[in-house]
């Protein structure tokens, strides 16, 4: 089991093709509840970081950290910073990543970052609805290891996505739709998925 920059390239090169290749889907999502454009957003800004070289980065940590930068350099919209401030949580707390368990404290320092700075709580219909409950099951499985725990987070992160249909959103631009929003799947929580879908084939 690899943590190092390699590794870590794998997964965010992985969850660039996703953004890439779904990302007519992604905009379609948003054109419903939103301003129809993160597909494009996550593609522009996944893109950039799947150009950094990772070998000029010395550690995994540096390369987390330039990835979360990038994206708050350039996507405008609020996935921008918030899968920005992701990265770069999750890069601080990169260098103490040696198991399941440590792997779970760093995706949670991701989670935590994306709460203080955009103030979603659980049912807002946003992509803390879909990472919260994955990072539950990663920890209830991290006995297991990382590839089980992550297996688990990623089925746990479909379940979250898929159970934002049904909720109003009460965060981003959704929210200005009130009940009309009711019906329709979280662009950031399908992104969100694809996210931790990447990590449970690359960080095993
Ligand atoms: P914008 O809303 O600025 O156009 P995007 O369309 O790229 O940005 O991203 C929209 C997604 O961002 C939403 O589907 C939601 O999951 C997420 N989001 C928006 N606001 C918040 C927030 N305050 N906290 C967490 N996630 C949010
Ligand atoms: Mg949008």
């Amino acid at each position: 089991m690899a943590f190092d920059v390699a590794a870590v390239s794998a997964w965010l090169k992985d969850f660039a093709t996703q953004c890439h290749d779904n990302a007519e889907l992604l905009t379609d999502l948003d054109r419903e509840i939103g301003d129809a454009d993160h597909g494009t957003n996550m593609d522009r800004g996944m893109r950039a970081v799947a150009a950094l070289d990772p070998d000029s980065f010395p550690t995994a940590a540096d390369y987390l950290k330039k990835a979360g930068m990038t994206l708050v350099s350039t996507v405008g919209g609020a996935s921008g910073p918030l899968y920005g401030t992701f990265f770069l949580r999750v890069g601080t707390a990169w260098p103490a990543v040696v198991d399941a368990p440590s792997l779970g404290l760093a995706l949670r320092a991701g989670l935590d970052g994306i709460v203080q700075r955009g103030k979603a709580n659980l049912q807002d219909k946003t992509l803390v609805d879909a990472l919260s409950p994955a990072l539950d099951a990663f920890d209830a499985h991290a006995g297991d290891g990382v590839a089980v725990a992550l297996a688990a987070a990623a089925a746990a992160c479909a379940d979250g996505r898929d159970a934002t249909i049904p909720l109003i959103a009460h965060k981003g631009r959704a929210s200005y739709l009130g009940e009309r929003s009711i019906g329709h799947q979280d662009p950031g929580a399908t992104s969100m998925t694809m996210l931790i879908e990447a990590a449970s084939r690359t960080l095993d």
